[in-house]
């Protein structure tokens, strides 16, 4: 990918675990890396085309000016993501930044902290079949967009489903979201957990009746086993209710773990309905 490289940014700043730090300030030298397209902007010569490299050096020397933190790695951590979240066209970035008068009493050149930082593809399943099912899911909807670390680019239809797992209920409201979003997987789901609750989500009976379910389907194309988080989400081959909303939003993206297409994965499940 193409990228806008900025070097050595020098940043007079008052960052430091020690009060005197903070009182006196020093340099700061920034190096950051912008990974984003550059193709229409060199086809039309046009800078609304690409990202104005005077404006990011601007935003980094603003927030590091304007805020104090203790540690190198929030200063990077706070920057970069003001960065994602105010140029579009970057999708993700490197940044580095450096303390070569940090107060270390030995001789050396430099400290740094580097990270890298990025807007992640993810997909997220709705479900409600309890209450007010449409109001609880467009209420969640709206809490995704309002969410500044998250850019939603798509919303399914929402489908009227027959419950799933043999527990006798009322019929569902399912769909899928597709978004972009600066929040790492166990941050996404606590946020969507966050959602459930506002939505007065009991937790009672496994595959029971609730008022907002909300499942991380995909998040990009990793591979999650943790004890409170599996993505992709398993089971989903299994599920007309999730392989439908994806088959609609996203019919080309690919299972990472099947090597299947939803529309394919989608198909081959009617296949296997048919026949039973
Ligand atoms: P299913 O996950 O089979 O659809 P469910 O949605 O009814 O069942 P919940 O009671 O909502 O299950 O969630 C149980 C736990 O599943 C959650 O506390 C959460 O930690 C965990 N979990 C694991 N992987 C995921 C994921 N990809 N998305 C959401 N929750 C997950
Ligand atoms: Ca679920
Ligand atoms: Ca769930």
């Amino acid at each position: 990918m193409d990228y806008i490289t900025i070097t050595n940014l020098e940043v007079f700043a008052h960052h430091g675990v020690f009060p005197e730090e903070n009182e006196k300030g020093q340099n700061f030298y920034v190096n950051a890396v912008l990974y984003l397209s550059t193709r229409n902007a060199g086809l039309t010569d046009e800078l609304l085309e690409s990202v104005h490299y005077g404006e990011v050096c601007e935003l980094i020397h603003r927030h590091m000016r304007e805020h104090t933190y203790k540690l190198l790695e929030t200063a990077a951590e706070q920057v970069a993501a003001e960065i994602l979240e105010s140029f579009p066209l970057v999708e993700r970035l490197r940044l580095e930044i450096c303390k070569p008068h940090a107060p270390i009493a030995l001789p050396f050149e430099n400290v740094s902290v580097t990270i890298e930082r990025g807007w992640q593809r993810a997909y997220v399943a709705f479900g409600s079949n309890l209450g007010e099912r449409k109001a609880y899911i467009e209420n969640a909807l709206k809490k995704m967009e309002a969410h500044k670390d998250i850019r939603m680019r798509k919303i399914s239809s929402f489908y009227e489903t027959k419950p799933y797992g043999g527990v006798e209920q009322e019929d569902f409201l399912n769909g899928a979201v597709e978004m972009d979003t600066l929040l790492f997987p166990k941050e996404l789901l606590a946020f969507l957990q966050e959602l459930e609750k506002e939505a007065g989500r009991e937790r009672k009976i496994h595959w029971g009746p609730r008022t907002l379910d909300l499942d991380i389907l995909f998040y990009g194309d990793e591979k999650i086993s943790e004890d409170n988080l599996t993505v992709p989400h398993p089971d989903m081959k299994n599920r007309d209710f999730v392989l439908e909303p994806m088959a609609e939003i996203a019919p080309y993206f690919i299972h990472p773990v099947y090597q299947l297409s939803m529309k394919e994965m989608l198909k081959s499940l009617s296949g296997r309905e048919d026949r039973s």
